[in-house]
């Protein structure tokens, strides 16, 4: 008996071949009826005889295409209309459908071989894309996913991209992104002065950046600064004309087998690097290397990433293969996505601009990943849209923070991830954050109901909620990074939290940042954090270790602290410490701190390894990297018997300085102290256990960046018999506190 059906399908389902996938599959089973965009869904009308039927939906839920993710299927029995084929119609518009927006994807292999086939009339083409690759949400200006809702849709398809386009057996049947070099968008090469290039354009692109020169490149997501990896005029004339003296700088290399030459890989980095996503991925750097150990001064991992698009594919050859690649924009804007933004903000940073006539209408970093945990959210993995299982209720904003600022909506039991937006401290980013949660309320359409925030009183972000005129939940920062582990793995029980963080507005409006809690989504209990000191002159504290260094040995060995035969007190005395400590000791406006991001500085400038800050954590990123891995013992520190559990590390700090004075290593300190930070922490957690009986612990918080930390720290936990969480789809950074933001501010609202 013939009969119909509709499906309806959620998820990643528009703009990943999905429906000449359905297309595919109900020709091959003689089904008739159509399928279409509709809203953020896929709907399927399909008709046939019974045992057709059944199996084309048993196949449908059982298989999808590459980049699909199926969040939801329904089916349902309507009337047969009797339809004589199968078609992909045009999108139906509908209301209240869950909308998913495709993050963009990297090319396909199958577009590779295109691109660098002769006979292809894709050879050589930039913008070649298809079904199952290209950009999509960078050139998406609303859904549904269709060529005219793109930045597509300014160039009209010639007659052999039409033909491809319509063709179902094609690769590129129904390809929004499809074009070639008769009817696609092209690039040109400027100089700085806005003066055209006559040669081929990536030529003479890679014959610039051999001879030394930086290229502003236009990409998927922005703007790329580019030049050779292994020129270290360049590289340093980067770094001048940038201000931005030491912080490490990704390099895109040409592919996989040169990765392995200059890298070590395992196998998960491996998959990671060459994914759909084609994240930066942070990488043990060879020593020697002819990459310039200018790219990532004191560190000894190396950002990498492999070219994404046929845009990166021309920018090597069999001369170079490896080229820094960092993102286009003055230090502390937003990246820049316009033609026009490039010319006016980068002309003093580029040599030359290859861009092209394709708009980029939805700024895009490039993301980066370590082990497996995210530094950075960004293109590829957003907008993200994850289900919380045990969440649901009223529409929420989560403003996230002001650092490494992103932001999320959340709706019915979904929240929708936007990407890494930046540092909100200057007015522009600023302005990206609101327009992009513009346009991601219009995108999603969600009209949120209550706002979340942090409780910092000079956040942007708060301040912006308290604008909003909505319901503002305020969410303490440190409970934010650990609720933000408890959502993430769908957590019901209480925990302990371990949160290590640069700083965060306590309760008690000191400054937070080594906390430990007992907490669930409903509720928390700060029961111990690392012993406060004084945070000297606020904000510049986390700019300049020196400071803290001064603190903490002031702290530990009282005023006698000058007799010490350490470099660090001589920095001090050239340093305006000796002004800083009148103030200190007056105790006049002396804001105190647990900051445990603070005592990994003030530990880096006592090694002398980092006394001033260039970029946002580079003391504890050296000192992680100086740090000796195979180190196993560690210092004393106390955890007096107290009201309230606080770790005391002024006999660290004593011993750390006797060993200098003793002539040990650097790399040997700085190994044995990170142990004996993973070694308090578990003692922390042991005693917790001992009176609650909680053998969950959720490690969170920008300090657990530090990989040797983290992995120490969890094997000594894990040794104790504890089950250890930290965040996997969130980074554990500041970036990661919107999802704390929105589990919490849903539990308040019932
Ligand atoms: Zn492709
Ligand atoms: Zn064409
Ligand atoms: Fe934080």
């Amino acid at each position: 008996m013939r009969k119909a059906f509709e499906i309806r399908i959620s998820g990643i389902v528009q703009g990943v071949g999905y429906r000449p996938f359905v297309y595919k599959t109900a020709a091959s089973m003689n089904m008739s009826g159509f399928v279409a965009n509709t809203g953020g869904e896929v709907l399927i009308h399909a008709e046939g005889i019974e045992e057709h039927l059944d199996s084309f939906i048993a196949y449908l839920r059982n298989n999808c295409p590459e980049g699909s993710r199926i969040q939801s299927f329904n089916v349902s029995q309507v009337e047969a209309k009797h339809f004589i084929d199968f078609k992909i119609i045009k999108s139906i518009q509908t209301e209240n459908a869950s909308i998913v927006i495709p993050p963009d994807i990297s090319i396909c292999e199958d577009c590779l071989k295109d691109i660098s086939d002769q006979n292809s009339r894709f050879y050589n083409y930039s913008f070649t894309s298809c079904t199952k690759c290209g950009p999509r949400f960078s050139i998406i200006s609303t859904i549904p996913y269709d060529r005219e809702n793109t930045s597509m849709k300014n160039f009209e398809m010639c007659e052999d991209c039409k033909k491809e386009y319509e063709n179902p057996e094609n690769r590129r049947h129904h390809a929004q992104t499809i074009c070639c070099s008769k009817c696609g968008p092209s690039f040109k090469l400027f100089d700085n002065n806005g003066i055209e290039q006559e040669e081929q354009p990536f030529e003479k692109t890679r014959m610039l950046v051999k001879q030394g020169f930086i290229i502003a490149v236009k990409g998927i997501g922005g703007f790329h600064l580019i030049c050779d990896a292994k020129n270290i005029d360049s590289i340093n004339k980067l770094r001048e004309r940038k201000n931005r003296p030491a912080k490490p700088f990704a390099v895109m290399i040409k592919n996989i087998n040169k990765v392995r030459e200059y890298c070590c890989i395992n196998e998960e980095e491996e998959t990671i690097l060459r994914g759909r996503e084609k994240p930066i991925v942070l990488l043990e750097q060879k020593r020697p290397s002819s990459l310039s150990e200018f790219i990532n001064p004191g560190l000894n991992r190396l950002g990498v990433m492999l070219p994404y698009s046929g845009i990166h594919e021309q920018l090597f050859d069999h001369e170079l293969d490896a080229i820094v690649a960092t993102s286009g924009n003055k230090s502390g804007l937003p990246l820049i996505i316009n033609n026009n933004k490039a010319f006016e903000q980068l002309k003093d940073i580029a040599d030359y601009f290859l861009i092209h006539n394709r708009e980029i209408l939805n700024r895009c970093d490039d993301s980066i990943i370590s082990k497996n945990q995210f530094i950075r959210r960004a293109r590829g993995y957003a907008p993200a849209s994850i289900k919380c299982s045990t969440l649901s209720g009223s529409s929420i904003l989560a403003c996230g923070a002001d650092l490494k600022n992103a932001f999320a909506l959340f709706k019915g039991d979904t929240a929708h991830l936007s990407q890494y937006i930046g540092e909100l401290d200057s007015l522009e980013t600023y302005e990206a954050f609101k327009e992009t949660v513009e346009k991601y309320k219009i995108l999603f359409d969600i009209a949120p109901k209550i706002i979340a925030c942090d409780m910092h009183p000079d956040y942007h972000t708060t301040k912006f909620a308290e604008k909003s005129g909505q319901k503002v939940v305020k969410v303490q920062h440190h409970y934010a990074h650990i609720a933000s582990v408890i959502a993430e793995h769908g957590i019901k029980n209480e925990i302990i939290g371990v949160a290590f963080d640069g700083t965060g507005y306590g309760d008690d409006n000191t400054i937070w940042g080594g906390e430990f809690f007992v907490a669930s989504l409903k509720d928390y209990i700060r029961f111990g954090h690392l012993r406060q000191v004084v945070l000297p002159g606020g904000d510049r504290a986390a700019k300049e270790p020196w400071r803290m260094a001064g603190v903490y040995l002031l702290d530990s060995f009282g005023p006698k602290y000058t007799n010490l035969r350490i470099p660090a007190v001589k920095e001090l005395e050239n340093r305006s410490w000796g002004t800083l400590v009148k103030t200190i000791n007056s105790g006049i406006n002396a804001v105190r701190t647990s900051s445990a991001g603070r005592l990994f500085d003030a530990i880096s400038a006592i090694l002398g390894i980092c006394f001033v800050n260039t970029y946002e954590g580079q003391a504890a990123a050296e000192l992680e990297a100086a740090a000796d891995r195979m180190q196993r013992d560690f210092f004393e520190y106390e955890i007096p018997k107290g009201e309230k559990c606080v770790v005391d590390y002024r006999k660290t700090i004593i011993s750390i300085v006797k060993e200098i004075e003793a002539g040990r290593s650097i790399s040997e300190i700085a190994g044995k102290f990170h142990n004996t930070i993973a070694k308090s922490i578990t003692e922390m957690c042991y005693n917790t256990k001992k009176e609650t009986g909680l053998n969950t612990v959720a490690l969170n918080g920008g300090v657990f960046q530090n990989q040797l930390l983290l992995e120490k720290t969890t094997k000594l936990l894990e040794d104790e018999g504890f089950k250890v969480y930290t965040n996997r789809i969130m980074p554990c950074n500041d970036g990661g506190i919107l999802l704390g933001q929105i589990a919490v501010a849903n539990q308040n609202i019932k």
